[in-house]
């Protein structure tokens, strides 16, 4: 029997099993894939406070991770089945089951898709979600970046490491990016926009070769492709979406994101979500990690027998 199950090892989640491990709870931190979560594949991270400019997103997942073992049980299964209801909270994985009295979910995002033809008849030949996974691959190429947000325009930047060209493929005429990002987007000579503008179909042979995109004001198709017949890049950014599946109807959520209190709590008693997983307006590395600091504490002082 854990004090703590932690749903998830993102930085919301890696926070909340530093604060609960260093309070001497039992804690399990559970995570499906890479611990780091979404940094773990963001190519530097430029504004979590104390972090030097070449930090990267790997590397500070790796650190953060350090920084937790010490402290918690970590496991890396895929977690199938949750009860959440009672004084004893039950979670099933791939790899075993394991019982609680609280429940942290930080089981965070996943990249949203296009949608599109070509999409995942591409992937990983020419499609993919993630700069620094991949961006080496298309050295010397032409790259295509889909969004408008700060992780496409962030990624686009970085990405100029590589390519031969970066064109921004964004479906306004404005970014939803940050003012800083945004302007750093247009000093970089490296990098070309297509603004108003969606795609509708990726093409190609072996790997992808075309994408087809529509003007949304004018109604213009054009394809964009190099002009050697090369292989290009296309790499989408197109917000994330909450990955609450096994929660759901045990819950509440407004489309898929958990309600929570400024407590980080559900309403479910003994169970807290934190981090991209619960409804909030500002999704930071920093503010993900202030989620998983308040449950924890919060978590302490509910198994310390303080009320709900
Ligand atoms: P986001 O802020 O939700 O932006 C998504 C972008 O994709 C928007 O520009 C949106 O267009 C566009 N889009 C959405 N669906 C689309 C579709 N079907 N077809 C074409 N375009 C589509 O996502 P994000 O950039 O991944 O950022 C997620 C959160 O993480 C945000 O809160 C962001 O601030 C944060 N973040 C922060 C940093 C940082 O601070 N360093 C870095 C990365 C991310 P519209 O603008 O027209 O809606």
């Amino acid at each position: 029997m854990y004090d703590i199950i932690i749903i998830g090892g993102g930085p919301a989640g890696l926070t909340a099993g530093l604060y609960a491990g260093r309070s001497k709870l039992k804690t399990l931190i559970i995570e499906k894939a890479v611990a780091g979560g979404q940094i773990s594949g963001t190519a530097f991270v430029e504004n979590y406070p104390g972090s030097i400019p070449e930090a990267t997103g790997m590397g500070l997942s790796e650190r953060m991770l350090e920084q937790v073992e010490e402290f918690c049980d970590i496991k890396y299964e895929d977690v199938k089945e949750v009860e959440l209801e009672g004084k004893v909270k039950k979670v099933v994985t791939d790899g075993g089951e394991y019982e609680a009295k609280v429940i942290i979910i930080s089981s965070g995002a996943t990249h949203r898709k296009l949608d599109v033809p070509g999409e995942d008849e591409f992937a990983n030949r020419g499609v993919s979600y993630c700069a620094t996974c991949d961006g080496p691959f298309y050295t010397g190429l032409d790259i295509y970046v889909v969004g408008g947000g700060d992780s496409a325009l962030e990624e686009a930047s970085y990405l100029t490491r590589f390519g031969r060209s970066v064109t921004i493929i964004h479906r306004r005429d404005e970014f939803r990016a940050s003012g800083v990002v945004v302007d750093n987007i247009k000093k970089n000579d490296k990098i070309k926009l297509e603004l108003d503008s969606v795609v509708k179909e990726i093409k190609g042979s072996k790997e992808s070769e075309v994408l087809v995109v529509e003007n949304v004001k004018t109604g213009e198709i054009k394809e964009l492709k190099s002009d050697d017949k090369s292989p290009i890049g296309v790499f989408i950014f197109i917000g994330y979406i909450p990955q609450t599946e096994i929660f759901e109807g045990k819950i509440e959520m407004n489309h898929g994101y958990i309600l929570t209190d400024e407590d980080m709590k559900t309403n479910v008693e003994g169970v807290f979500a934190i981090g991209d997983t619960r409804e909030k307006k500002v999704r930071q590395m920093v503010t993900a990690a202030g989620d998983g600091c308040i449950a924890a504490v919060l978590a302490n002082r509910y198994l310390e027998g303080v009320n709900w």
